[in-house]
């Protein structure tokens, strides 16, 4: 998997060494066991899908981590690119907006031993204002918007990674946040992702 991820253009060695090292066939439900290690996404219950190796990775590496950094996760989903994150050196605080997902996640992530990792059940719209600043943010769903409440919990100087569009394809945006209330934006490719909600779900 890890060539097949180079092959489309992942260079950064360390996202490419902890994506080896985290076994991503403990994130899928068992039916789907066998084709874990393609490079495909899969369901996690709830509607909801486990990202492309690709995605994650591709994410991983626009987020430029540098160990010690604060960074909040939009949609912890089954766990997986939290994990990534942590073994890049992250503080990593997760929300996710399922209370199913996040306690199936939440268990998951602690058995697996990434003990650091911090897991929240809640709306990422409104992000984690008693753990701002963030050094770094990644929506890891189909953002409408960007987010107003999320630039607001970016350090000066930190990065946002957010997937921006409806429908049936997302632009990948990089966002540098330059003042208190400026930020920089490149653009990257386009992805599919699902959508960000408003609000929590049982
Ligand atoms: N990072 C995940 C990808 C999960 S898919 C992984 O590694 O598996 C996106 C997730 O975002 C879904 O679990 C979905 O429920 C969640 N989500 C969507 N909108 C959200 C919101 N407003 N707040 C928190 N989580 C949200």
């Amino acid at each position: 998997m890890v060539d097949e991820l180079r092959q489309k253009g992942i260079t950064d060695e360390s996202v490419l060494k902890a994506i080896e090292t985290v076994p991503r066939h403990l994130f899928l439900d068992k039916a789907f066991l066998e084709r874990a290690y393609q490079n495909k996404p899969f369901p996690i219950g709830k509607g909801q899908t486990i990202s492309h190796p690709f995605t994650v990775a591709y994410q991983s590496e626009l987020l430029q981590i540098k160990s010690g950094e604060k960074v909040l996760e939009i949609g912890t989903g089954s766990g997986y690119q939290a994990c990534i994150l942590d073994l890049l050196g992250a503080k990593v605080y997760s929300i996710e907006r399922h209370e199913v997902l996040f306690q199936k996640s939440r268990d998951l992530i602690k058995k697996l031993g990434f003990n650091k990792i911090r897991c929240f059940y809640g709306d990422g719209f409104e992000g984690l204002p008693g753990f701002a600043p963030f050094d770094k943010i990644i929506i890891t769903a189909a953002a409408p918007i960007i987010p107003d409440k999320l630039l607001q919990q970016l350090a000066i100087g930190g990065k946002m990674v957010i997937p921006l569009g409806e429908g049936n394809k997302q632009k990948m945006l990089r966002l540098t946040k330059t003042s208190d209330h400026d930020y920089a934006h490149e653009a990257f490719e386009d992805f599919l992702f699902v959508p960000m909600l408003q609000g929590t779900e049982k």
